[in-house]
């Protein structure tokens, strides 16, 4: 699942997380001050950074190494030890209980969505070639015949005991793998002993506490039409950010652009008019789960959705003509050189 990124989109990848990096420097003076350490490590089939300031900072930020690669190999399609690789070729496999656990939330993520976030959709996304590089248009034919054996209705979790009910299926952790990591690793750093951090998982940010002096942490979201600006800047404090956006991973075939984020009801990438989809929470794996729902879902259902579940997340939504929408409950902590308009309860 982390496995796929080639050549010109990880090279822009890599581009766009310098931009956004060198944003949280330029904003937030990541590494200033006396006490505050950083590093950057790729894991996750992502460049991670982590910034931790206080006493136990230095110590902090190797645990956070230390968790992201277990979690990687734990998680990964790719990995021999990966827990998700064996299900997936065996069809059924005793898992551990923190892989049971997260598949049971990406499960509850399946029924709260109405199926938006389908993580049965890796097979689908392999005909693609997302995971090897070698990008391919599939026929409809062959996707109705692939969509046949996707639906989270099809897993049996029995105890520690995952199987499928039809052959050739197989589960993809790519959507909310890394929010998981980052609420991981944000305990691991936590449990340091550590106040005032902040991470990025290619982009995605946690923001543990504030900044060493208290105020919070200044964030900037990309502008999904221009990989060199920022379409806004979030304050968050104890508070992760997490982006879905079409112009992350894609390939262009015959002048028309395919991204990575699939339509579980069409086999085919999301296309609604929605461009980028943060969302705000306290939890990363929520986070992750919800922002590629909802930039699945397009934005009448995910304003629907949003208002439905308002005490739980926040978002911003940015469509194909720049316009950008921003959920009331972090309509203060959100700001932009462009007009902006506040979605209301
Ligand atoms: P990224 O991981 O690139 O930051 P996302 O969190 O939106 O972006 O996850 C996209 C990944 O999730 C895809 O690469 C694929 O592995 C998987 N995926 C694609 N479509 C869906 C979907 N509808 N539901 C669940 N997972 C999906
Ligand atoms: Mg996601």
């Amino acid at each position: 699942m982390y496995n796929y990124l080639k050549g010109e989109n990880q090279l822009k990848r890599v581009v766009v997380f310098l931009i956004i990096i060198s944003n949280i420097l330029l904003l937030f003076g990541c590494g200033a001050g006396t006490s505050g350490y950083s590093t950057e490590f790729f894991s996750m089939d992502t460049v991670i950074t982590v910034s931790a300031y206080g006493k136990k900072a230095d110590e902090a930020l190797s645990a956070a190494e230390k968790e992201s690669n277990r979690l990687n190999d734990l998680l990964s399609v790719n990995g021999p030890e990966s827990e998700i690789n064996r299900l997936n070729a065996d069809g059924s496999a005793v898992l551990s209980e923190e892989s049971i656990n997260i598949i049971n939330t990406a499960v509850d993520l399946y029924y709260m969505t109405d199926g938006a976030f389908d993580i049965t959709i890796y097979p689908i996304v392999d005909l693609w070639g997302f995971y090897t590089g070698e990008h391919y248009v599939p026929k409809d034919s062959e996707l109705s015949e692939l969509l046949k054996n996707t639906g989270c209705e099809k897993l049996v979790i029995e105890g520690s005991v995952v199987s499928f009910e039809l052959p050739d299926m197989a589960i993809d952790l790519g959507g909310i793998a890394k929010g998981y990591a980052s609420d991981k690793v944000a305990e691991t750093v936590r449990s340091c002993g550590v106040k005032s951090a902040i991470m990025s998982f290619g982009g995605n940010v946690y923001a543990v506490g504030g900044r060493p002096d208290g105020s919070r942490w200044r964030v900037a979201i990309q502008d999904p039409a221009d990989n060199s600006a920022y379409a806004g800047i979030l304050e968050l404090y104890d508070q992760v950010a997490i982006t879905s956006g079409g112009y992350q991973r894609f390939f262009e075939q015959d002048g028309v652009r395919y991204h990575h984020i699939i339509d579980p009801d069409t086999g085919r990438p999301a296309d609604n008019g929605v461009t980028s989809v943060t969302i705000v929470c306290d939890s990363g794996i929520l986070a992750d789960g919800l922002s590629t729902a909802l930039f699945v879902m397009g934005y009448d259902k995910a304003v629907e959705f949003w208002r439905e579940h308002s005490d739980m997340f926040d978002a911003v939504i940015i469509n194909d003509r720049s316009e950008i929408f921003v959920t009331e409950g972090i309509k203060d902590i959100f700001s932009s050189d462009s007009a902006f308009e506040v979605i209301s309860r």
